[in-house]
């Protein structure tokens, strides 16, 4: 594969096994071996600081949701057509933290299938076809979530009833809901009404864009206006990473007419699930069933639950606004200092910081690249997201600690002086 070394055996055999569909980080992968807390550990022993994870949310192998797996498949794991108390209590401690009209929730193993179900039930409760996503969006691996992921579309892809608009940026966010009516208007040309606007409330993949709060609002009352559907696809966002709210639309102050969640949902289980109002669920239900052997197992519901539980016991959105202040302000600090970094986004533990040329201001995807191996090299782990590939993608574990916070700014800063 271009750009990664194969003199590893254990990355060349990797690459035989999985093919073309290999995806690895990093000119030289990381063999791990075990991880704890925001660490991770190499098979040369050497320990990295996970600033990119958003599975392992609360910190990997926390000990309470460890314990809950091991307790729960040591007594009961099955499909899941038998009543199990576990199940309904992980349900209602997660309708607790949803709006009230969400009553109905399915659970899933990914979230693509969470996103592919949601798409499916939106066409079924309007009666029509039409999907709004933003330009760089990724909603999941199906066949319909692909079609609906611009950043998964490599030659052509974009079906006629998908319509993109552009990622709502500081400047281009107040103009949201215009951005929507012409994609309605272009749907329309084409013979489409819309069934859906579907958006991650924090625009990952377009390269995080969480301010300024509310901008989503108008753009959601423009769908809904013409008999369209928001369905916040809160895999990224949710489970209180942004730090001011659980999930991601609160901080927007609208209420999605479909949730969809995922990856920190079991904390590294597969898990994910889709809240609806019954009245859409049951009109997809009259027309197909809907059945997922593993979706919500026991051990799925019993790992969720502790995680639930450990967000709430340790205060970790709290601990997602505090830590991620200090390390927002510490990245401002730096870009006083430095002519790469441009501008700094997002909420709480979810970050993306603009790599542009010094000279011009443009994006800067080699410098992005080079600044995520640098800092692999100084043992922390980030990615890259935006429609340039040169937007610092940084989200770390919400326990993250101070001490965490100041060794992350340390090697940040040695890795782009460099
Ligand atoms: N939605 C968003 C916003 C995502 O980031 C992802 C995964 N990166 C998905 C959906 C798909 O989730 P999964 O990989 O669990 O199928």
């Amino acid at each position: 594969r271009p750009g990664v070394t194969q003199a590893d055996p254990a990355v060349a055999r990797r690459l035989r096994n999985l093919g073309a569909a290999s995806v690895l980080f990093y000119r030289e992968p990381i063999e791990m071996v075990a991880a704890r807390g925001a660490w991770m550990e190499a098979k040369d022993g050497r320990r990295y600081l996970d600033c990119y994870n958003n599975v392992p949310s609360v910190g990997h192998s926390h000990p309470q949701v460890v314990a809950a797996v091991c307790d729960q498949i040591g007594r009961l794991n099955t499909n899941t057509r038998y009543v199990v108390e576990v199940v309904d209590t992980y349900i209602d401690a997660l309708k607790a933290k949803l709006p009230e009209s969400l009553e109905n929730v399915v659970l899933t193993c990914s979230g693509s299938e969470a996103n592919d179900l949601a798409l499916r039930v939106a066409r079924a409760a309007t009666r029509a076809r039409g999907v709004i996503v933003t330009e760089t969006a990724y909603h999941g691996n199906t066949e319909l979530t692909t079609q609906v992921s611009p950043s998964a579309w490599k030659r052509g892809g974009k079906p006629d009833w998908v319509e993109c608009i552009p990622a709502p940026t500081p400047k281009t966010a107040r103009n949201f809901g215009e951005s929507v009516a012409r994609a309605m208007a272009a749907l329309q040309a084409r013979g489409h009404r819309v069934a859906a606007l579907l958006a991650d409330s924090i625009f990952s993949s377009d390269g995080v864009y969480a301010d300024p709060q509310g901008f989503l609002d108008a753009g959601v009352e423009a769908v809904r206006l013409a008999g369209g559907l928001f369905i916040a696809d809160e895999v990224q966002p949710g489970f209180a990473r942004t730090g001011s709210a659980f999930w991601g639309f609160a901080r927007h102050g609208v209420v999605p007419d479909m949730v969809t969640m995922g990856k920190p949902m079991g904390n590294g289980f597969p898990m994910a699930g889709l809240a609806a109002r019954p009245e859409h669920l049951a009109m997809f239900c009259r027309d197909v069933g809907y059945f997922n052997t593993f979706g919500g197992n026991p051990v799925a519901a019993a790992a969720g639950l502790a995680v639930l539980r450990v967000i709430a016991d340790e205060g970790l959105e709290e601990n997602a606004a505090w830590a991620g202040g200090r390390l927002k302000s510490g990245l401002g600090r730096l870009a006083k200092e430095t002519g790469c970094l441009g501008e700094i986004r997002g909420a709480g533990l979810f970050l993306g910081v603009d790599i542009r040329k010094a000279e011009s201001g443009r994006p800067d995807p080699d410098r992005t690249s080079g600044i995520i191996n640098g800092l692999r090299d100084e043992g922390v782990l980030i990615g890259a997201a935006g429609k340039h590939g040169a937007t610092l993608k940084i989200r770390p574990p919400l326990c993250l600690s101070a001490e965490e916070v100041d060794h992350f700014l340390g090697a940040f800063e040695r890795v782009v002086a460099g």
